[in-house]
């Protein structure tokens, strides 16, 4: 053969393969739904056996929550949102029913969802009385032209919807008003812990924020965050987790992340949609990626945690806190939940 002719099919052979590259690689045919119920998480000492079983079971359901709609062949949006519905319903996060309270005692909740395979998504922030603002924020994203809303509009138009609306003390905890009396008595510094209980109990106004990511059988990726934002926030504040590219992203050619941490450094980074952009042009894995943004996050002062997949079923989960309450399950497989580094 000539090196003529040889040049040429090695020539052939190579821009079949940056073919085959640029179409990414191929995606895994099984799905996988991953969660977080919030980044930072009581010390072993103090986590009491019941306390333990109640979390893992509560993450255990809303993993079974979204296991069914994908096991049905359901999609990567509805998994998510089922996730997460189940943990909004819990008054073991902060988010839904177990929100924490803004400086004024009041409940201002925020949540956002987006679609991988679309760039679709809708956010709610600053809501009140809507039970479950993650199905709000999916409303807005499916049934209306806007990707946000906030405060009474937002109501007004969960009202319009049919989404459950609730009277303001459904979303009462003790464990949350106290924490909020703990942190005014001691005039806590916003987004600061106040000081702890004598059993070293992590302050339960702080953390708890929920998400989920899912792959669905189609290879679509979906992700959605929910919180009942910053015990002691100032009325009106909105963090990382309803804005799009902060706490959550998804992008079929990249990933599906939630993340959860203090929202006032998320936002300035865009550090869900930095994460995705350093997979699209860095071509960095999606570990890689994830850790990237957090040690950004945690030079600027800050922490964060994250519930990172791809496509191909590659799945992420670092945190930057104590532990980070979280759980996978794929296809076929055992359901794994995790609180601390285990
Ligand atoms: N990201 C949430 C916020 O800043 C809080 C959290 O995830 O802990 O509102």
């Amino acid at each position: 053969m000539s090196h003529v002719i040889r040049f040429l099919i090695s020539m052939a052979a190579l821009v079949a393969f940056a073919t085959v590259e640029s179409e990414g690689q191929p995606m895994s045919d099984e799905f996988l739904i991953a969660i977080h119920g919030g980044g930072g998480v009581r010390s072993r000492a103090a986590m009491t056996p019941e306390l333990e079983a109640g979390y893992r079971a509560a993450l255990r359901a809303a993993l079974e929550a979204g296991h069914d709609v994908l096991s049905g062949g359901g999609n990567s949006i509805s998994a998510v949102e089922a996730a997460i519905r189940v943990m909004e319903d819990s008054p073991l996060f902060n988010a839904g029913k177990g929100s924490s309270y803004n400086a004024e005692g009041v409940h201002e909740l925020d949540a956002s969802i987006m679609e991988g395979a679309t760039l679709d998504a809708g956010a709610v922030a600053v809501v009140q009385r809507v039970k479950n603002p993650i199905t709000l924020a999916r409303r807005v994203m499916e049934n209306s032209p806007h990707v946000m809303l906030a405060g009474d509009g937002a109501l007004e138009f969960g009202k319009e919807q049919g989404v459950d609306i609730v009277a303001p003390h459904y979303f009462f905890t003790q464990r949350k008003w106290d924490s909020l009396q703990r942190r005014l008595d001691q005039q806590t510094e916003f987004g600061k812990p106040t000081s702890r209980d004598s059993d070293d109990q992590l302050d339960p106004g702080l953390y708890g924020t929920v998400g989920a990511v899912a792959l669905d059988k189609n290879g679509n990726l979906a992700a959605g965050t929910s919180t009942g934002g910053r015990e002691g926030k100032h009325p009106g504040r909105v963090g990382d987790s309803p804005i799009i590219g902060a706490g959550t992203y998804a992008k079929n050619a990249t990933l599906a992340v939630s993340s959860t941490g203090l929202g006032e450094y998320v936002i300035r980074i865009g550090g869900t949609k930095t994460m995705s952009d350093l997979m699209e042009y860095r071509g960095v894995s999606l570990d890689e990626a994830t850790n990237a943004v957090k040690d950004m996050i945690e030079e600027m002062g800050g922490s964060i945690g994250v519930v990172a997949i791809d496509r191909q079923g590659n799945l992420s989960m670092p945190y930057s806190f104590n532990g980070m309450y979280r759980g996978y399950v794929r296809q076929g497989g055992d359901y794994v939940v995790l609180i601390y580094d285990e």
